[in-house]
C-alpha cells in the first residue's frame, strides 16, 4: 500500500493512496496540477476521488481530474458540491471500481454540516475535522456535534494513519503546549514535527495513538486538561478549548 501526501495551495494536503496494482484514489484535491504531477511521477492510475466537504480548497481540482482520468467522484450529500458520481453518507462502504481497496464512510459534522470522513486500508481521511494535535474550526455545527465527531474518529484503531487536510501541526503544537505543558508525548511530537518541517517534509500522516496522546481536543477527559480548562462537562471543556484556540496568538520569539 502506497500513501502519498501531496502539498497543494498554501498548506493543504491532498492524499493519494494506491493498491499493489498501482490503482489509486485521491482525497480532497483542492487543485489538479500537483495530483497530475504525482500521478505522472508514480505511474499510478487514478480510479476514484473522495471528497470530505464542500470547501473550495478541498474540491477545486476534482472536476478537472475526473475529466482527465475518468475517476469517479464520491461526495457527501450536499448541493454545495455540484458534481458527484456517487453520494455517500454514514454507514456506507465504498469499493472504488478498478482498485482492491474499500473505505467506510463516517459522518463528522461540525466544521461543516455535511462533512464526512473515509476510513479504510489502515488510513483515515478526515479532511478538516481532525488535524494532528488540533481540530477544525466549527463553522456550521455545535461544539457537542464536533466533539461527537472527534469521538467517533478517536475510536478507530491506534495504528490508523491519520491523513488530514492541512499541514497545521507545528502551529497546533504551540497552542497545545499552552494548555498541556506537562505532556511529554506532546513535547516529543513537537520536536519530531519541527525536524520534519526543517527538512521540508510533511508531519503527516500521524497515527491515532499519537493523536490520543498529544491532541488536546481528544484529551478533554484527562486530568491535566480538566485542571487547565475547567468547565462542568466535557462538552463545555471542549467548547472552551476551541474558543481559546481561535484566540491563540503564538508567542513570537
Ligand atoms: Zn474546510
Ligand atoms: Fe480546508
Amino acid at each position: 500500500m502506497n500513501l502519498l501526501a501531496v502539498p497543494a495551495l498554501t498548506d493543504n494536503l491532498i492524499w493519494l493512496l494506491a493498491d499493489g496494482g498501482g490503482n489509486a484514489i485521491c482525497v480532497d484535491p483542492g487543485e489538479a496540477a500537483p495530483v497530475r504531477d504525482a500521478l505522472a511521477r508514480t505511474g499510478w492510475r487514478l480510479r476514484a476521488i473522495l471528497l470530505t466537504h464542500h470547501h473550495p480548497d478541498h474540491i477545486g481540482g476534482a472536476n478537472e481530474l475526473a475529466d482527465a482520468t475518468g475517476a469517479i467522484i464520491h461526495a457527501p450529500r450536499d448541493e454545495r458540491i455540484a458534481r458527484a458520481d456517487v453520494r455517500v453518507g454514514a454507514g456506507d462502504r465504498i469499493e472504488p471500481a478498478g482498485t482492491t481497496m474499500a473505505f467506510d464512510v463516517i459522518e463528522v459534522p461540525g466544521h461543516t454540516s455535511s462533512h464526512i470522513a473515509y476510513a479504510g486500508m489502515g488510513a483515515l481521511f478526515c479532511g478538516d475535522t481532525l488535524f494532528s494535535v488540533g481540530c477544525g474550526r466549527i463553522f456550521e455545527g455545535t461544539p457537542a456535534q464536533m466533539l461527537d465527531s472527534l469521538d467517533r474518529l478517536a475510536a478507530l484503531p491506534g495504528e490508523t494513519r491519520v491523513c488530514c487536510g492541512h499541514e497545521y501541526t507545528l502551529a497546533n503544537c504551540a497552542f497545545a503546549r499552552s494548555v498541556d505543558p506537562g505532556n511529554a508525548a506532546l513535547v516529543a511530537r513537537e520536536a519530531q514535527a519541527r525536524a520534519l518541517r526543517a527538512r521540508g517534509e510533511s508531519t503527516l500522516p500521524s497515527t491515532l495513538a499519537s493523536e490520543r496522546d498529544c491532541n488536546p481536543f481528544l484529551r478533554v477527559d484527562t486530568p491535566s486538561l480538566v485542571a487547565a480548562i475547567g468547565g462542568d462537562s466535557r462538552v463545555e471543556r471542549f467548547a472552551e478549548l476551541r474558543r481559546r484556540k481561535n484566540d491563540f496568538k503564538a508567542p513570537t520569539a
